[in-house]
């Protein structure tokens, strides 16, 4: 049993008032945010305590948890890492650093896929966390889904969410797509590739590029390559109907990625994400 005197306890609004400063000191803008969420995360403090008691102690234990969260986030590793969790359409996910965290524009694909669904067999390519594959299931998108990744870490990632859903139309499958020879044929495929070139790598973020997966962000050469293979071989992947689902990163690759769409007789149609930015297009034969 635990039992601290009352000296020992630090109130916890002197706690949040030096972590907010450690953290403004370094420019992390959402500062106080971000302790409310990681002390409503880790404590199970509820919001409106961590408001409004002024009361509320923390036991040394506690402390030590968060001063080491506080020096986590100094060091530039991305909150999500920290705390294991993403949001994504809503859901929560489990996340480290052998994934990708989810991004808010990523959303777009399930928002265009619902737009034409609901899908029998589907395929998601580079699944990661497993967000997408796992949304379109919660969603109902789809009947069932084969999520692949190149990375068996980053499918132990998907797995552990796909079984905290309970979810059964989920197939995990590790493949390195660029050079697979799949014979399945699918009525929808989404994707979220590794699209940042060699260059623009470099001049990432280090909270980026130090803490979440190259091989998530990169294909280390034009930035190009998935959409290059997609192009040329996601035909003999899709049924008569089927659609793909593909999220693009920058607006200047949009023009090139139609054009090898095009070439290979594709009609894509562009959505653009909460920015105004192309940021995801559907093509069909
Ligand atoms: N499918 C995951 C996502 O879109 C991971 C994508 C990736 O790792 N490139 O968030």
């Amino acid at each position: 049993i635990m039992d601290y005197n009352q000296t020992s306890l630090t109130p916890l609004n002197n706690i949040i008032k030096q972590g907010q400063k450690k953290l403004n000191n370094a420019h992390i803008v959402n500062a106080k945010k971000e302790i409310e969420w990681f002390l409503e995360n880790q404590f199970s403090i509820p919001l409106s305590d961590i408001k409004i008691d002024k009361n509320y102690k923390l036991n040394p234990k506690e402390v030590t948890t968060f001063n080491q969260f506080i020096h986590r986030r100094l060091q530039g590793e991305p909150f999500q890492y920290i705390i294991n969790k993403a949001p994504f359409y809503g859901y929560d996910f489990f996340v480290n650093s052998n994934t990708l965290i989810p991004r808010p524009e990523t959303e777009l694909i399930i928002h265009v896929a619902k737009k034409f669904g609901p899908y029998n067999k589907s395929l998601d390519i580079g699944t990661g966390a497993g967000n997408i594959a796992i949304t379109l299931s919660l969603e109902k998108i789809i009947k069932n889904i084969d999520a692949i990744d190149i990375s068996q870490k980053a499918l132990n990632v998907a797995i552990q969410n796909c079984k905290q859903y309970n979810l059964s139309n989920i197939s995990f499958l590790k493949l390195n797509f660029l050079a697979s020879n799949i014979k399945r044929k699918y009525d929808l495929i989404v994707s979220n590739p590794p699209y940042i070139t060699n260059i623009e790598y470099l001049a990432l973020d280090k909270h980026i590029k130090f803490y979440e997966p190259k091989i998530a962000l990169t294909d280390k050469k034009d930035g190009l390559s998935f959409y290059k293979f997609f192009a040329k071989n996601i035909i003999k992947l899709l049924n008569p109907k089927g659609k793909i689902i593909i999220e693009i990163g920058f607006e200047h690759s949009k023009d090139i990625i139609e054009n090898l769409f095009k070439n290979n007789g594709f009609i894509c149609t562009w959505y653009k994400d909460f920015n105004g930015n192309y940021r995801v297009f559907e093509a069909h034969q």
